[in-house]
């Protein structure tokens, strides 16, 4: 069964954009996933054909009206979760991805200008997705890095069917860190323990490098994986879940 990407943009031609390349685009050639854009602007009913309007309570900014960008919504199949893309979203996860790319697809609503009309989320199941703090111009970015991450784990799209789950964040850690060729670059060498040839001790070894690396540069997930807590520079004793 293909994977069903459906878009919601003012900007269709943003994709498929990158996710044309490389696995996902390969990917997308073999019909293992399948996209679909949707203009909003489509959905206007005025002759101008507009899509936002200024601001109750005045402010800067324009605001995507919610009777528009519904009607595009109930314009298509309900087979697929709907997400939203704000960054008053849930942060995206790893967790999240996976069951997304484990179900039938995701249709992707891309907010411009101020965002959304709050009411659309009153009136439709939208799930509200974030992809980071900070405020990107558009959510088609979001969008397609929502299903560049979920375009991965279709089955067939990656080579071996094994090889995302040591990934950074599958194990609740960061990835270890990685080597090639040369064995010897600028005077630098590759860690002994890679060259031995013994699994287990190979294992053993990025284990502790993935949870040393995970303690120094992200306390917040080494406190939620159970890890001993980190005691930030100005000793005061960090929450789980806190920056
Ligand atoms: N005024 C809004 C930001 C609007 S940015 C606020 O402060 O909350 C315009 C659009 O870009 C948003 O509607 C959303 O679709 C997208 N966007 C911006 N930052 C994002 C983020 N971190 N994650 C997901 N989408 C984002």
């Amino acid at each position: 069964m293909t994977w069903r990407a459906t878009v919601l943009t003012l900007y269709p031609d943003m994709f498929p954009g990158p996710l044309g390349h490389s696995l996902a685009g390969r990917a997308l050639a073999e019909n293992r996933w399948s996209l679909d854009t949707v203009q909003i602007r489509d959905f206007a009913t005025d002759k101008h054909r507009t899509v936002d309007d200024t601001p109750a309570g005045g402010g800067a900014g324009m605001v995507l009206r919610a009777d528009v960008v519904a009607a595009a919504l109930d314009s298509i199949a309900a087979d697929a979760p709907v997400l939203a893309m704000t960054p008053r979203g849930a942060p995206l996860s790893q967790a999240r991805v996976r069951s997304l790319a484990a179900g039938p697809g995701a249709t992707i609503l891309c907010g411009r200008f101020e965002g959304f009309d709050e009411r659309l989320f009153e009136a439709r199941a939208i799930e509200q997705v974030s992809i980071g703090d900070y405020i990107l111009s558009g959510g088609e970015m979001g969008a397609l890095v929502l299903l560049d991450a979920c375009i991965r784990l279709i089955p067939g799209v990656m080579g071996a069917p094994s090889s995302g789950d040591e990934e950074s964040f599958e194990t609740g850690l960061l990835e270890y860190p990685h080597y090639t060729r040369p064995y010897e670059w600028e005077g630098r060498t590759i860690p002994e323990v890679l060259r031995s040839g013994d699994h287990a001790k190979i294992a053993a070894w990025r284990k502790s490098m993935a949870e040393a690396d995970t303690r120094l540069r992200r306390p917040d997930l080494w406190e939620r994986h159970g890890g001993d807590p980190v005691q930030s520079p100005s000793g005061a004793r960090r929450k789980n879940g806190n920056e």
